[in-house]
């Protein structure tokens, strides 16, 4: 997007704001489907808990795509933007048996990632189709907080207990209709993909009445100029011949599926906040904003880089600041890093701010959430209002029990 129409936007919703680019969405899907055009069927689910507005969730259905889910509520939320139940896929991890029943009973597919839920499940529901989620125990994934196949995970059935799974398959009678996997963000080695890959396809060859095989997500996306991506296109090549193969010796065209989360909004999102405070101290220029990790955690959290712009002053001279919140936590966004001058009032812009930002985002210090604002043929639509003082009352209840203590002190 412009630095011009990211400024209009500050000024015509206010700051902080989250802004969405409908383009950068719909060319990630279509390129992410392009890779994959010489399987018959595939089919790509959008994890929800990476950017859950609606109108989210209605332009990437419209697309084609369905959704990925990993709680009730966010069944719900893909329900309300119109998504089917048959194009949701639940994929939850530690919820009770009555929460994947509850969802089971909406006609969404389920994906069940512990053998305890499976045996209990496929004993009352017989009749409903399954997916299972298996660990490939495959390292991979960016960091150790988002790589979730290796052998300490707590996600998935390991592939070593295959055995037990096809004896409760049996004892019970319940159909597998699909095997999943998912190995973590950020995979930068599209060999270790393919390495998970074969190991999923030697799973599948247990079960005999498979739909569909869920290859997860994990693809990384650029933060900036110079990073490496996963090469999308040559891995579309690569796995495409193997799927291929391995539905001719499995004998049916099964279904390929992706979950992709960040690869389809990360780098659509902008967050803007405004410079409170430029502050000078005897070693470091910092700029205070408007925000904080209540509503982009991401640094703080992961460790992640986000390419921050002054939208307000984008070809001004270079100078070398750390941009820090105004909760008092240190929440700092980055260190040292050289933006064009700030001056106290400009807007920033942080890039990639597509996933996992407002989705994490919380009410920390007592402060709002910010607005979303969808960027549409030109157009900016506000799709979230800014919370309010209702929204952090609204929940709270006064019991009013204190104001006798206070009577007999005074
Ligand atoms: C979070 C998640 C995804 C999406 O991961 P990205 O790295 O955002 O693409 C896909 N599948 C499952 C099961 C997930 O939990």
């Amino acid at each position: 997007m412009k630095n011009d129409n990211l400024l209009a936007i500050a000024r015509a919703f206010g700051s902080p704001v989250y802004v969405y680019d409908s383009s950068k969405i719909i060319s990630q899907y279509n390129r992410l489907f392009n890779a994959f055009k010489k399987v018959k069927h595939v089919k790509l689910n959008y994890a929800v808990k990476a950017l859950s507005n609606i109108a989210i969730l209605k332009l990437i259905n419209s697309l084609g795509a369905g959704l990925d889910t990993v709680s009730i509520q966010e069944v719900k939320l893909g329900l309300l933007a119109g998504v089917q139940p048959e194009d949701i896929i639940f994929t939850p991890n530690g919820v009770s048996l009555e929460e994947i029943e509850e969802v089971a009973a909406m006609g969404v597919q389920i994906n069940i990632d512990n053998l305890s839920i499976l045996e209990q499940f496929g004993t009352k529901y017989p009749n409903t189709p399954v997916c299972i989620r298996i660990n490939p125990h495959v390292l991979a994934g960016g960091n150790s907080k988002i790589s979730v196949g290796h052998i300490d995970s707590k996600f998935g059935i390991s592939i070593h207990q295959i055995p037990h799974i096809l004896r409760i398959v049996e004892n019970t009678n319940m159909t597998i209709n699909g095997i999943h996997m998912h190995t973590g963000s950020d995979i930068l080695d599209i060999e270790v993909f393919l390495y998970a890959s074969e190991i999923l396809f030697d799973t599948a060859k247990h079960f005999t009445n498979l739909d569909f095989i869920d290859f997860g997500s994990g693809f990384k996306v650029p933060y900036k100029d110079g990073d490496i991506e996963t090469n999308i296109e040559e891995f579309g090549e690569k796995l495409t011949k193997r799927f291929n193969e391995f539905c001719k010796e499995y004998g049916k065209e099964l279904t390929l599926g992706f979950e992709p989360g960040k690869f389809l909004v990360s780098e659509a999102g902008y967050f803007l906040a405004k410079v409170n405070v430029v502050k000078q101290t005897t070693s470091t220029v910092f700029a205070g904003i408007d925000s904080g990790l209540n509503h982009l955690i991401r640094p703080m959290f992961y460790g992640s880089y986000h390419e921050i712009v002054n939208v307000s002053n984008p070809k001004g001279r270079e100078r070398f600041y750390s941009i820090v919140g105004y909760i008092c936590e240190t929440d700092t966004f980055a260190t040292n890093r050289r933006i064009s001058e700030i001056t106290e009032g400009d807007i920033i812009a942080f890039k990639n701010a597509g996933a996992y930002c407002f989705s994490m985002a919380s009410n920390y210090n007592s402060r709002y959430r910010p607005a979303e604002v969808l960027w549409h043929e030109g157009k900016a639509y506000l799709i979230r209002e800014r919370e309010d003082f209702d929204d952090l009352t609204k929940n709270q209840v006064d019991v009013d029990l204190f104001s006798k203590i206070q009577e007999s002190v005074s």
